[in-house]
């Protein structure tokens, strides 16, 4: 009897921990992992905060070197694109022209930068950073006398400015909303991650839209709508990223903004399983379907996924968690904040560290806290465990969250 083959198309972060979990759950399956990067799965939050510094090189965030893959049973194949998924026929066509068979699929295709819809942005060579060619090239030309415009004022943006501000570069950040982080946190906390930009030399440009880029300037003109003009060398975007659901797409598998999974990663193709940022899964603890671009999915969900392939009941359901590191700020979120929804607050959203919670029928639906990471850990396990709590509580300083975590 032949064992089973599993195929792993996209080697990043989910698909790296997929192969793992699912050679240690089956060592017997026949697992090959393909990528389209020359580099085996990597971890991506280096790239935009100790790569970008030189703090990190970029094979520290390996997952594992490159060899440990055939050591370990799995087939690792880099720098292969993978072109479509033939269905009926179980097979992968390759980008190359060969044909490879399967009995069961995964797809962690991940999700690429959304790129700058603006006239003169291809032409002047907008940068974008997803993978690990893009840090170490933003890397070598950052520095001292160097004039950087960041467009988009999210999470990715603002660590690249807050890398690029370490390093001694003159920053601009060009925001269309009136405050950083407009889609992710409360305008309180965006207004808050603003002011640490502006004290750490950081010129905002808010409620501002990039009309076009010409050359000019030291190399090339950032046009605004008020007809402004910001003259910079480099100019990074960072204005969200797009799911890589073309294959299942093109295969008529379901996908709306992600491809549609249940809790296990299924698909509507019983061989078809999905995990990482390419997914719109469905979330027991909240009850809907959501898609993630972030560490922990990336990472608990394909090990989830994988241990499910292989027979084991492990049905991925994780009270979704952010972090970003911006200078010597730490900001986590934890769950998905209904927008407009009030704020409880633990600490003084005005000072140096705080908490923020939206509560719903007695639980806390959604924190955000700013330097507050060992607390952030208590209210995980406060929300993954659904324990009841009152806004006084929370926000009284003598209660020990970790004591609340215990139910
Ligand atoms: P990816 O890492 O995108 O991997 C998908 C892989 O599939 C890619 O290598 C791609 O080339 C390959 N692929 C796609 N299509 C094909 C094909 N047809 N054939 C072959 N290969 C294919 N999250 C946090 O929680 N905290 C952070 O601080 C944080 N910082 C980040 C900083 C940066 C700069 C970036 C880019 C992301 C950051 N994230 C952070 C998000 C996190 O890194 C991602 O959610 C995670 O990388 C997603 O993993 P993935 O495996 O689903 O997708």
């Amino acid at each position: 009897m032949t064992a089973t083959r599993t195929i792993i198309v996209g080697a990043g972060h989910s698909g790296g921990r997929a192969a793992e979990a699912l050679h240690e759950a089956d060592p017997e399956r026949d697992i090959i992992l393909i990528g389209r990067e020359a580099h085996p799965p990597y971890e991506r939050p280096p790239l935009s905060k100790a790569v970008l510094t030189g703090a990190a090189g970029s094979r520290d965030s390996y997952l594992h070197p490159a060899e440990w893959y055939p050591e370990h049973g799995i087939e690792l194949r880099l720098s292969t694109g993978v072109a479509a998924i033939d269905r009926a026929g179980r097979a992968l066509l390759l980008e190359d022209g060969a044909r490879l068979a399967f009995d069961t699929l995964l797809l962690t295709t991940g999700a690429r930068a959304r790129t700058l819809p603006v006239p003169g942005a291809a032409e002047a060579g907008v940068l974008y950073l997803r993978d690990i060619p893009e840090a170490e090239m933003l890397a070598s030309r950052l520095g001292p006398g160097v004039t950087l415009a960041v467009i988009g004022a999210g999470f990715i943006g603002l660590e690249v400015a807050a890398s690029a501000r370490q390093l001694g570069a003159t920053v601009h950040v060009i925001e269309i909303a009136p405050q950083p982080l407009g889609r992710v946190v409360d305008p309180v906390i965006g207004r808050w991650v603003g002011a640490l930009h502006a004290r750490h030399g950081v010129t905002l440009h808010l409620g501002r839209a990039v009309r076009a880029i010409e050359p000019g300037g030291t190399a090339h003109r950032v046009i605004l709508d008020d007809a402004s003009a910001i003259d910079a060398d480099m100019i990074v975007a960072g204005i969200g990223a797009v799911p890589n659901t073309e294959l299942a797409e093109a295969a008529g598998l379901a996908v709306r903004d992600g491809i549609l999974t249940d809790e296990q990663g299924r698909t509507d193709d019983p061989a078809i399983r999905a995990a990482g940022d390419c997914t719109r899964h469905f979330n027991p603890l909240l009850g809907r379907a959501i898609r993630l671009e972030s560490w922990q999915n990336a990472q608990n969900q394909a090990i989830a996924v994988a241990r499910c392939m292989a027979g084991i009941d492990h049905p991925h359901a994780e009270i979704p968690w952010f972090w970003s590191d911006q200078y010597d700020m730490n900001l986590q979120s934890l769950g998905i904040a209904e927008p407009g929804a009030p704020l409880s607050w633990r600490g003084d959203p005005e000072g140096a560290d705080f908490i923020a919670f939206t509560l719903a029928d007695g639980r806390i639906a959604a924190a955000t806290g700013v330097n507050r990471a060992k607390e952030m850990a208590a209210v995980r396990r406060i929300m993954q465990r659904n324990v009841a709590v009152e806004p006084a509580v929370l926000a009284d300083p003598a209660t020990r969250l970790v004591s609340l975590a215990k139910g």
